[in-house]
């Protein structure tokens, strides 16, 4: 059967600091993957874990997008801006006995989560997180370039939490539900997510959504072997010189750019790129190390 459904990807990139070379990687990716499919490409702020959130940062982030001509569709989706959103479905999952409150702290914890609060009477006025219920259940998924993942839920994640002591929505939930309002079919993300995708699909799966297509790409690393993430200090990318920077990715990217477009601005190199898209040379690869 041919597949008539118009591709929807997204960047959903966290406002902790300004965009560096690893995290633009991924929204190349991502753009590319969506425009070789004539397909679209939201950008979501993903704000929600407010104490990292760093002042300016969203600015900072769609303009450089936009310095680098990764035009995104539509308009910005923040997360914050929909806080309602979730705590709705939270009171649909508490009715159906599926989450629970838990008073563990993290000192306590180590490990897999036991299930230890699931049964317990809730003490008044403490502060607690509210996590799912996992069962035994086998969740997998066939990515696009890291192959077959299959995960055992609550042998490898336990009941995980969805709503912090904090209040502020985890990660794993939020993602879910915010894929799902906006219709996104495709996720092109770093592989430091491989091991979330399974949790995901289990929240889909529980709460009726439709599960995505995944492509895990490589994360670029440092000389020492490290992530290149706001928390090592990478650097944020050069805005003075994008086609530079796009080239150098590019080859990051395994796509063989020719030589000649390197000196090419910067709407002609993804052009070229979008053309020639190919992510199979990506294939079982984890960590890229930048030779530029
Ligand atoms: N907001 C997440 C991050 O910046 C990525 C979300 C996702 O792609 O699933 O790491
Ligand atoms: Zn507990």
């Amino acid at each position: 059967m041919l597949d008539k459904q118009p591709y929807i990807g997204r960047f959903a990139p966290s406002p902790t600091g300004p965009l560096h070379l690893g995290s633009l990687y991924t929204a190349l990716a991502g753009f590319l993957q969506a425009r070789s499919r004539h397909g679209l490409w939201l950008l979501r702020i993903d704000d929600l874990d407010s104490p990292r959130n760093i002042k300016g940062s969203a600015e900072n982030i769609l303009k450089t997008l936009d310095v680098f001509g990764l035009h995104w569709d539509g308009s910005v989706v923040y997360q914050s801006q929909h806080l309602d959103v979730y705590d709705e479905i939270l009171d649909k999952l508490a009715k159906n006995y599926l989450i629970y409150p838990c008073t563990c702290s993290r000192k306590t914890l180590a490990g897999i989560y036991s299930g230890l609060c699931r049964d317990k009477q809730l003490p008044r006025n403490s502060l607690y997180s509210l996590r799912i219920k996992t069962d035994e259940r086998i969740i997998s998924f066939q990515d696009d370039l890291q192959g077959l993942v299959s995960h055992n839920l609550s042998g490898q994640h336990g009941d995980f939490i969805l709503k912090r002591k904090d209040r502020v929505i985890a990660y794993q939930f939020a993602v879910v539900v915010d894929d799902n309002r906006q219709g996104v079919n495709h996720v092109v993300r770093g592989f430091d997510l491989l091991d979330s995708t399974p949790r995901q699909i289990y929240l889909q799966q529980t709460l009726g959504f439709a599960t995505p297509g995944y492509m895990h790409v490589p994360v670029i690393i440092d000389e020492k072997g490290y992530k290149l993430s706001k928390q090592t200090c990478a650097t944020a990318v050069d805005l003075k010189a994008p086609h530079i920077v796009l080239f150098a990715l590019l080859v990051l990217l395994k796509q063989n750019p020719p030589s000649e477009l390197q000196q090419a601005p910067a709407a002609e190199i993804l052009n070229w790129a979008t053309d020639h898209w190919d992510p199979t040379p990506l294939k079982n690869s984890c960590a890229i190390s930048p030779i530029c």
